[in-house]
């Protein structure tokens, strides 16, 4: 990825990444979803329905903000 891209706040170089959900020897990157979550008491929360988005989240290298996307349709 070439794009490039300069934070908000201070304006230092941001860096492209993403986040990872880092659980019990698993790790997997968090998806984006429309709408309300639907919370069951079986399974956590009900993902049915909804296409998940995987987030890209910049971070600046000066002040450590982050900024989060979720590209696609
Ligand atoms: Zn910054």
């Amino acid at each position: 990825m070439t794009e490039w891209k300069y934070c908000p706040k201070c304006e230092g170089e941001m860096a492209d990444g993403y986040t990872v959900d880092q659980g019990y020897g698993t790790a997997s990157v968090p998806t984006w979803r429309e709408g309300e979550p639907r919370k069951s008491i079986w399974v956590g929360l009900k993902l049915g329905g909804t296409t998940p988005i995987e987030i890209t989240t910049w971070r600046c290298r000066r002040c450590g903000y982050l900024e989060s996307y979720a590209p696609g349709a």
